[in-house]
């Protein structure tokens, strides 16, 4: 009894801490008391060799304070202390406590097997209503005093267990609202006392299918999935931190799957009297997981191509930076860029976009090293980052060999275009102070290549001086254009029947104060990217008008009169008022002007494209496709354009003499154009040879050199007066 007892009170103690100091200090006194009155009436009795009579030992029990029966077990004599008295509600006046004493032992009735027992054990606990009706529970333990000749004489001496009773089942309902609380809240909870050798809750005997309730560190572990036994290990390793710790990890469950789980887990320290625990909360966290994983993808995988992205490439990079600087490896960082990939989308649209992102981020894939990583940064921009070996022509033979491949997609709906890519690479750690700025150095270098189709450049410090030029620039020019310090120069065209002048290009020249002549090729992409661009193509365009009608009016013939758009321009929703204008401002009919457009210009959004042509041509202004050829369109792209003069680059007539399948080609274009009722111009003619090639290939009209370079107003007037002479 008294071990149980024990027992109980430790295991309350473990459960209730903030009890425990209470409850042993009660248990222990009365144990403690209870002992010494034992060893106290006992020894009395050896000692004065039985000289004490009944009398003295019922003397000393009536003033414990504990329950007591001094009994004979023949029943001749039984005395109940005054303590007992109370609890069983006697009067002190009773006489005779025979009666009284089967209730204190919880029996009914006379019982002498029970009283055999009770003699025999020591230990013996008995249940009864007491005085105020509620149940007691007496723990009795009994010593022999006397044998006399025909009966022997017992003490009773008893331990009050009603406390601690309904403590029991309060702990038990306690347990039951623990185990219940933790399968509504689905929480598994593992222990340990010597990290060895675990016990699991039933909750987390349902999560992981656990047959037993013990469970030993290396079964729990071979539970966990292999690439996460390191974790669970170094969380036994961490098992005694005091503080909260948790660790996530694949344990198999029940249904053989593996499953995520978060573990909380700390040590609570031994006492005295309690053993120290391990363990902690096993928590199914499977969907949260999922919903990570999902959230990483979404914030560091690029949702097309599956590539990481910007924000992935960036952290992945400051840890490559790091890592380079420490272990003395280098990188490359390839920055490449679709060219005109907004063609690929305009003309076949977005789902075959998507495609050939996908395609070239696989191809960009199968040169990537191990510690590498291929990164789509916007749009049409990808990164490569390679490990190097040594080799300094790695970038180049790579963008090589992904430009080869990636010209070999070009079949079907994209046969018409060339598909090519750019690139800009830089070095790390060498080229810059983080991963960032490295990146940075690379799309710099990608930039400075100027969208020139299949460049490959490097990135090189003295690069960012050009930069500080453009700056410049851009000031210089704002101030040229207040200044009106820019002219337009003419360039004559010729028809090559009569070999007339029938029109002018108009081209733009700075002019600086000291007669310094800037080309058009120095500043007009600067102010285009600075939208400087806007007012210089208002100025071409009201000037050009007012040279075409002063020449008019001063009785030249009537020519053409070509002006250069810049994409900006020619996109503008308000394009044909302010040619409507110009036109009007000056009274020159709308068929001696005519708009020049580039292929890439014209198809950056084909369909705005088409409907600012048809505005122009509704005013009767003439449309031609400057520089045909260099682009990525092919003829059929002509069908789709309201044009009416088709310009065949420059490139294709400077060897054409030479040059057979540049010959085959103008020919085909002129006789494909010339079938379309569109007129052909043959930019670039600086010979004879050249001019009656085209002159036999059909070619309507001729500009170059030839005839004459682009020259001022005056200039062109004397040109005039020579040709009307001639
Ligand atoms: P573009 O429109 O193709 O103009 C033809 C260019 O070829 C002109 O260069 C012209 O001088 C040059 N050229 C003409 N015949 C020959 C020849 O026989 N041999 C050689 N080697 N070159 C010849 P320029 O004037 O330097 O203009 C260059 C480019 O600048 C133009 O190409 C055009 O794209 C742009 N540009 C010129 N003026 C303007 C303008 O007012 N606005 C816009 N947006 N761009 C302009
Ligand atoms: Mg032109
Ligand atoms: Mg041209």
């Amino acid at each position: 009894m008294i071990v149980a007892a024990t027992a109980f009170i430790i295991l309350y103690c473990f459960l209730f801490p903030e009890k425990a100091v209470a409850a042993l200090i009660t248990y222990i006194s009365t144990l403690v008391f209870a002992t010494l009155i034992l060893a106290f009436i006992s020894n009395i009795y050896l000692k004065k060799k039985s000289s004490m009579d009944q009398k003295q030992i019922i003397g000393i029990a009536e003033n414990m304070n504990i329950e007591m029966v001094i009994w004979a077990d023949d029943f001749s004599f039984v005395h109940i202390n005054k303590k007992l008295r109370e609890l069983l509600g006697l009067p002190d006046t009773a006489a005779d406590h025979k009666a009284s004493v089967w209730r204190a032992f919880g029996v009914n009735g006379q019982d002498e097997k029970i009283l055999k027992e009770i003699a025999d054990s020591r230990s013996y606990e008995s249940s009864f209503k007491g005085a105020d009706t509620s149940m007691v529970t007496i723990a009795w333990s009994t010593s022999l005093v006397k044998k006399k000749k025909k009966c022997t004489l017992y003490v009773s001496t008893g331990f009050n267990l009603t406390e601690l009773k309904k403590m029991r089942v309060n702990l038990a309902s306690a347990n039951d609202f623990f185990n219940s609380s933790m399968e509504l809240a689905e929480i598994g909870v593992l222990m340990s006392v010597d990290r060895r050798n675990y016990r699991a809750s039933p909750e987390l005997m349902k999560m992981l299918g656990l047959k037993s309730s013990s469970i030993t560190a290396a079964q729990f572990r071979s539970l966990v999935h292999p690439n996460d036994r390191i974790i669970f290990d170094n969380a036994l390793k961490a098992m005694d931190s005091k503080e909260v710790r948790s660790v996530q990890m694949r344990i198999k469950s029940t249904d053989t799957l593996y499953r995520w789980y978060t573990y909380r887990f700390k040590s609570i320290e031994g006492t005295d009297n309690t053993l120290p625990l391990f363990g902690g909360a096993v928590l199914d966290i499977t969907d949260e997981h999922e919903k990570d994983v999902r959230i990483e993808q979404l914030s560091y995988m690029d949702d097309v191509t599956q590539a990481a992205n910007r924000n992935k490439l960036l952290e992945e990079g400051n840890f490559i930076y790091d890592s380079s600087k420490m272990l003395h490896y280098n990188f490359w960082i390839i920055v490449l860029d679709i060219d005109r990939f907004h063609i690929v989308n305009d003309t076949c649209g977005y789902s075959h976009g998507n495609e050939v992102l996908r395609n070239f981020a696989h191809i960009l894939y199968k040169y990537v090293t191990p510690g590498g990583l291929v990164a789509r940064l916007s749009g049409d921009n990808f990164a490569l980052v390679l490990r190097d070996y040594g080799d300094d022509e790695l970038p180049v033979r790579t963008v090589n060999s992904v430009q080869e491949e990636f010209a070999k997609l070009a079949v079907d709906e994209l046969a018409s275009i060339n598909l090519s890519c750019s690139a800009g690479y830089s070095m790390l750690p060498r080229d810059g102070d983080s991963f960032k700025e490295i990146l940075e150095h690379a799309e710099f270098a990608l930039k400075s290549t100027s969208g020139t189709q299949g460049c490959i450049c490097a990135y090189e410090p003295n690069m960012h001086d050009s930069i500080i030029g453009d700056t410049a620039m851009e000031k210089a020019l704002g101030l040229a254009i207040a200044n009106d310090e820019l002219r337009l120069f003419y360039q004559p065209k010729i028809d090559l029947a009569t070999g007339k002048i029938m029109g002018v290009e108009a081209l733009i020249r700075w002019i600086k104060p000291d007669g310094t002549i800037i080309p058009p090729d120095s500043f007009v992409r600067i102010a285009e990217k600075c939208n400087l661009i806007g007012k210089i193509s208002d100025y071409v365009l009201n000037e050009g008008c007012r040279q075409n009608k002063l020449w008019q009016k001063m009785g030249y013939p009537n020519i053409v009169m070509s002006i250069n758009f810049a994409s900006s321009d020619f996109y503008q929703p308000d394009l044909k008022e302010k040619v409507f204008d110009a036109l009007a401002r000056v009274g020159l009919d709308a068929e001696w002007l005519e708009v020049e457009l580039t292929e890439s210009l014209a198809l950056r959004d084909v369909n705005f494209a088409v409907s600012q042509m048809n505005k122009l041509r509704e005013l009767g202004v003439k449309l031609a496709m400057d520089d045909f050829g260099t682009g990525y369109s092919s003829l059929s792209h002509l069908q789709k354009l309201p044009i009416t003069l088709l310009k065949l680059d420059q490139s294709f007539i400077r060897n054409i003499e030479h040059d057979n399948i540049a010959y085959e080609i103008v020919s085909a274009v002129i006789r494909i154009a010339k079938s379309k009722k569109i007129e052909t111009i043959a930019e670039g003619i600086e010979n004879h040879v050249q001019e009656s090639i085209l002159r036999m290939a059909g070619c309507d009209y001729a500009q170059g050199y030839l005839y004459g370079k682009p020259m001022p107003p005056q200039e062109l007037e004397k040109f005039f007066e020579k040709k009307s002479r001639s």
